[in-house]
């Protein structure tokens, strides 16, 4: 089968991430996608980070229902910082006869040269990567050519981050326009963000 690994911090799950997951799973290049919040974030900050538990089930209340979609703990039950070649080295061992992708947004394709080994994910993962604002596609299309292996997928971007979501959260606005509305009662019975 054609897996998709969809991996970040999802520190909250907004609702970019679930326009990108629709809209690649629309493309039917993938059986399944696996989502997968990491425990220590390698590519950034983790600032006002949650745990790991609870970024799964905000993540487990926004997929739900979602056909295709499995959020996954694989990353988040391994010790030490979650390296994305490492993931795909033990997946590939525990599923030899599916292949797989990985799915990503504009930010993580462009600095996809700092990832830990990237060389050698490329040659045997094939990434999946859209837009995050508009007019980003230039350098998109550019970047993919120059890695190879990459497909681009042509979305309307939905430009949310997770940064918003939680600057959102601290002033008191409502969280209606950015995450899922399970998402955001979840963030409020428990006092994320605050
Ligand atoms: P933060 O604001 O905390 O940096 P984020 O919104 O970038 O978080 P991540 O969990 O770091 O969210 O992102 C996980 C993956 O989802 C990355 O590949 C990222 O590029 C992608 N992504 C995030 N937001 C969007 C969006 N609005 N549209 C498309 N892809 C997105």
């Amino acid at each position: 089968m054609q897996i998709g690994i969809y991996g970040g911090t999802f520190n909250p799950v907004h609702l970019g991430h679930i326009h990108l997951l629709r809209e690649v799973m629309a493309t039917g290049l993938l059986g399944k996608i696996l989502v997968m919040p990491d425990r220590t974030p390698p590519h950034k900050q983790a600032l006002d980070l949650v745990a790991g538990w609870k970024r799964f089930e905000m993540l487990k209340l926004a997929t739900m229902g979602m056909e295709g979609i499995q959020v996954s703990d694989f990353e988040l039950r391994r010790e030490g910082k979650s390296y994305t070649y490492m993931t795909l080295r033990l997946l590939r061992e525990f599923y030899p006869d599916d292949q797989f992708s990985l799915i990503m947004g504009a930010d993580m394709l462009l600095s996809f040269r700092e990832w830990r080994n990237w060389e050698e994910i490329l040659s045997y993962t094939r990434l999946i990567a859209a837009a995050r604002d508009e007019g980003e596609y230039e350098r998109l299309e550019l970047a993919a050519k120059a890695l190879g292996n990459t497909e681009l997928i042509r979305i309307t971007p939905l430009p949310v981050s997770s940064t918003e979501v939680r600057a959102a959260v601290k002033k008191g606005h409502s969280l209606e326009k950015l995450v899922p509305q399970p998402v955001a009662d979840y963030i409020r019975e428990n006092h994320l963000y605050q």
